[in-house]
């Protein structure tokens, strides 16, 4: 069965009188190990997908499932377990905390994920070095350049081997061969260890290495490339 079902997924967020619909009536299915880029303007509904998808926000309307469990009709607590154990997240934002190394950022979110297996260090020792991160690990993130950063939340969200990956923007800040490096990690992730892989990207040479590619333009989800937009001028 698809490790992601998504039916009829709406998302309309409210602030005051003002609705914005983000989504609008998203079905797609993604099978497990599939590498799928996900392609729009800014604001056009990528991030309140990937919310969707962690269960980090509610459906308006419709339903996800996520290897066959439906979040939302889960307690906190379960939801918080399956989202750990299941999804690893790298957001634009590291959100690297501070005061612990680089090592104490990834370990803690092993912590977090609650899979309750002891921290793989092999594990951590391949994805740092395939991450050009491997000599250091014992620093603190103000001590890590912008790209390090992001190369350590990478690693932060794989470490617990979560069957799912959502990366937003994950080469954003990174030069061509870190870049590379990181490209090359998640396409390894998605053949060689069968995990499910999606990646919001505005770089075409990142979504030229995907499986498949899906647009999104104004909340609406798509698997052909929407047409230009013709000047109303013309
Ligand atoms: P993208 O990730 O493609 O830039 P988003 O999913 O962040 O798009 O946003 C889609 C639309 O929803 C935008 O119009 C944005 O302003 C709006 N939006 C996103 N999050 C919120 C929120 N928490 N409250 C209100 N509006 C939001
Ligand atoms: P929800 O209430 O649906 O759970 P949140 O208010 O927690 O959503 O916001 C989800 C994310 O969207 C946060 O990262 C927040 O910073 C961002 N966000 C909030 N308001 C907006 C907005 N108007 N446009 C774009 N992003 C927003």
């Amino acid at each position: 069965p698809p490790i992601i079902v998504a039916e009829n997924l709406s998302k309309t967020y409210r602030t005051g009188k003002v609705e914005t619909q983000a989504l609008r009536s998203a079905t797609f299915q993604v099978d497990r190990g599939e590498f799928i880029a996900i392609v729009g303007p800014s604001g056009s509904g990528k991030s309140t997908l990937f919310y969707l998808l962690g269960g980090l926000t509610s459906a308006s309307s419709g339903k996800v499932l996520i290897d066959g469990v439906d979040f939302a009709s889960l307690t906190d607590a379960e939801r918080t377990r399956q989202r750990g154990e299941k999804i690893g997240f790298v957001f634009q934002r590291f959100n690297l905390l501070p005061t612990l190394t680089a090592r104490g950022n990834i370990e803690l979110a092993h912590e977090i994920a609650g899979t309750r297996k002891p921290l793989d260090e092999s594990l951590l020792q391949h994805l740092s070095e395939l991450l050009r991160i491997d000599g250091r690990l014992n620093k603190r993130p103000n001590e890590l350049s912008g790209g390090e950063q992001q190369r350590v939340a990478i690693a932060r969200a794989l470490i617990s081997q979560p069957a799912i990956i959502l990366a937003d923007e994950p080469t954003g800040n990174l030069d061509t061969d870190n870049s590379d490096a990181v490209l090359e990690m998640l396409r390894r992730a998605s053949k060689e260890t069968g995990q499910t892989v999606l990646m919001i990207t505005h770089n075409p040479e990142a979504a030229a290495i995907a499986d498949r590619i899906l647009y999104v333009r104004d909340g609406q989800l798509s698997t052909t490339p929407p047409p230009p937009r013709v000047s109303r001028l013309a």
